[in-house]
């Protein structure tokens, strides 16, 4: 498959069943529960590099204390840490929350601003965390490109990139806009389920039809 095939359209909608069957990940859920992009912001933070259920189950402990930019003024980076932590880089994480507020009312007038441009100017927002808070608080077009995407989208040998950068820069160009909001969703929950980063599940592929299994090198069908 390539950047002009328009199977990228039936493989998007088929993951996007699959989707379903799985657990959701915990930034969808905050979603779910709530329309506050300030929550959406701080739990987008804190799930880089950590495990879903170890980001619910800190997000929750934070948002009893802390719900506004107002709140984390409040607290020192002890309290915050405490409250976050066992998550991934949780020192750093406690650092750079700490120093949003000021950042947001110097640069966005007290507002959460809505473009990845913009977001990433925030302390500890990349482009993955930006383009998630993009397309999840304020629900418009945007692509989270993480290892999964990048991984996934050239095993199936829709564009051959180098980096994460490289393979979001190739999707906004190629990817029909339609296809953007969720392409993250659920492209992560089928790297984690079957397209694993080692030795993936093509004997149970949903998309092996559609895949031309670029750098896989176990054998199909198994042997
Ligand atoms: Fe991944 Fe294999 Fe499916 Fe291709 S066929 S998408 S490599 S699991």
């Amino acid at each position: 498959m390539n950047l002009y095939s328009t199977d990228i359209e039936i493989v998007h909608s088929v993951l996007l069943k699959e989707f379903k069957k799985y657990r959701t990940p915990v930034v969808d859920l905050i979603r779910v529960q709530t329309n506050d992009p300030f929550k959406i912001l701080i739990t987008t933070i804190l799930s880089a590099r950590t495990r879903d259920e170890v980001t619910a189950a800190a997000a929750e402990r934070l948002f009893e204390v802390i719900s506004s930019f107002d709140d984390i003024d409040k607290n020192n980076i002890k309290t915050i840490e405490k409250l976050i932590y066992p998550v991934g880089f949780y020192h750093d994480k406690a650092t750079n929350l700490k120093k949003i507020p000021e950042t947001i009312r110097d640069k966005f007038d007290g507002k959460i601003p809505q473009t990845v441009e913009e977001l990433t100017e925030l302390p500890g927002v990349g482009r993955k965390t930006a383009n998630l808070v993009v397309a999840i608080a304020f629900d418009k077009p945007a692509i989270c490109v993480d290892t999964h995407v990048h991984r996934i989208c050239n095993r199936l040998g829709y564009l051959i990139t180098k980096s994460p950068l490289q393979t979001e820069m190739v999707l906004r160009e190629h990817l029909p806009v339609k296809l953007w909001k969720k392409f993250n969703s659920c492209f992560v929950a089928f790297g984690q389920n079957t397209c694993t980063p080692v030795n993936p599940h093509c004997n149970k592929c949903p998309i092996l039809h559609y895949c031309d299994r670029i750098g896989v090198k176990t054998k199909f069908p198994p042997q």
